[in-house]
């Protein structure tokens, strides 16, 4: 069975153009979990915390996965590329050898909610063309148990169900979990992957463990599997696990490579205009 490790409180940063988001991975606390390199909260009810938006900037290396539960964020790249993700939609970016985009969070009435995932590739996929999966809410498969949990499965397997994110090298599993207020919630994650849970509403109970009150992340130890229940109210959560990589990591801003030399060859490829080949 799965113990919490650690519990990080996340830290309010400001990013961007200045958004103000809370970030739980990618901080002094917790750099790196190997595979995941950033996770982000973006959820305001005040459009002034995020209409400045992600203006034109570059990624190499890395994937980045956003998912929406509220509003709506518009993006597009210099390859041509553009679109809205809007509430229950998922884009999972690989970003490989390089893009340059655009990510706008839309002013509106209900702010947004909404996280950032980064996901880093392995030395020998880095340099992959760019890929997007945009995935929209209806293609989420939605298991429903008895004692009202629902599971939307965003990539991975949860029995017989699996995701429509396809071809990840982490092999990650990216689960949307609602328990109702007092249910249990067990799943099996596998065994030496890292795992975290992102609690969002509510708090989580974990065996022998204090409650994890919304937000917070739980960094999960190893197992096999995963066993918590809701406290009095109902408890929204992220459940995340992917296959560590295993390999050195330099990381400069936007960009996450093995060696320091492969990040002074993309800084010097973004000064001379030739990062996205023409
Ligand atoms: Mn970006």
């Amino acid at each position: 069975m799965r113990k919490i490790e650690q519990v990080i409180t996340p830290e309010p940063v400001v990013e961007g153009a200045g958004v103000r988001l809370k970030r739980s991975i990618g901080t002094k606390r917790l750099n790196y979990l190997d595979p995941f390199l950033l996770f982000d909260d973006f959820t305001s009810p005040n459009p002034a915390d995020y209409v400045a938006g992600f203006p034109l900037h570059p990624h190499r290396g890395i994937e980045t996965v956003t998912y929406i539960l509220r509003g709506e964020v518009r993006h597009k790249d210099t390859l041509g590329n553009s679109g809205s993700i809007g509430a229950g939609d998922l884009q999972w970016m690989t970003a490989g050898r390089g893009i340059l985009h655009e990510e706008m969070p839309q002013d509106g009435p209900g702010g947004i909610a909404g996280f950032q995932l980064w996901v880093n590739l392995p030395a020998k996929l880095k340099m992959t063309p760019p890929r997007y999966q945009d995935v929209r809410s209806g293609q989420i498969p939605v298991i429903r148990k008895e004692n009202g949990t629902e599971i939307r499965v965003i990539t991975g397997c949860v029995g017989k169900t699996t995701g429509p994110v396809k071809g990840i090298a982490a092999d990650p599993v990216y689960l949307d979990v609602l328990v109702p207020a007092g249910g249990s919630f067990a799943l099996p994650v596998e065994k030496g992957h890292s795992a975290f849970v992102y609690v969002f509403e509510g708090e989580v109970l974990f065996p022998g463990a204090e409650p994890v009150r919304a937000p917070a992340l739980a960094v999960l130890g190893d197992g096999d599997r995963v066993e918590m229940k809701a406290g009095g109210k109902p408890a929204r959560f992220l459940l995340v696990s992917g296959k560590p990589l295993g390999e050195p990591i330099a990381r400069y801003g936007p960009f996450v490579m093995n060696t320091r030399e492969e990040i002074e060859q993309t800084l010097k490829e973004i000064r001379e205009g030739t990062f996205i080949p023409s």
